[in-house]
């Protein structure tokens, strides 16, 4: 590859990474929750199901898991960017992951959400063990008490069947 292409596609990927921070400032503001849970990322505009609403981008990788840490596959945690690193847990969440270009996760709407409404995820659908959530306060209907981890799920778990998870647990011993 010469140089003037390498300089090529080095601009357009640092393009690409403009544009997925311009879409996330759009889809959604980090805000207080008002309550124990801290800050939380809440949609700045109606979402339909299936529409990417925050587009994950990696800080930095991180050596092992941490509070804050996603894992993108065995043995292998990174910090995200915010907003996607603020988004809070929830055992019945409105989000989804899906494997990105960066080497991150996209966080999918599965239903619909209201402007205004706090955007969450399910942490076990990334973390085959979890260390962030030891007490949940999602205060969802199926609430689990606690994020255990991907290994801590049921096999009939909703998110399971559905199949929203990391593609690396296809392959976790259950
Ligand atoms: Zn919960």
């Amino acid at each position: 590859m010469s140089n003037s292409h390498i300089m090529k596609s080095l601009s357009i990927l640092t393009d690409d990474v403009a544009c997925a921070k311009q879409l996330n400032a759009r889809n959604v503001r980090i805000l207080s929750t008002g309550g124990d849970r801290g800050r939380g990322v809440f949609a700045a505009r109606d979402f339909l199901p299936g529409e990417i609403v925050i587009i994950g981008l990696i800080e930095r990788m991180e050596r092992t898991r941490t509070t804050n840490s996603f894992q993108l596959d065995w043995n292998v945690h990174a910090l995200f960017q915010e907003p996607a690193v603020i988004v809070n847990h929830s055992c019945d969440p409105n989000l989804a992951i899906v494997p990105n270009r960066f080497g991150a996760y996209d966080f999918v709407a599965i239903q619909q959400i209201s402007s205004d409404a706090e955007v969450t995820w399910n942490y076990a659908t990334t973390e085959f063990e979890c260390v962030g959530v030891s007490v949940c306060l999602c205060s969802s209907e199926n609430c689990q008490g606690s994020a255990g981890g991907f290994s801590a799920l049921t096999p009939d778990h909703p998110m399971l069947v559905a199949g929203f998870y990391a593609p690396y647990l296809k392959n976790a011993r259950r």
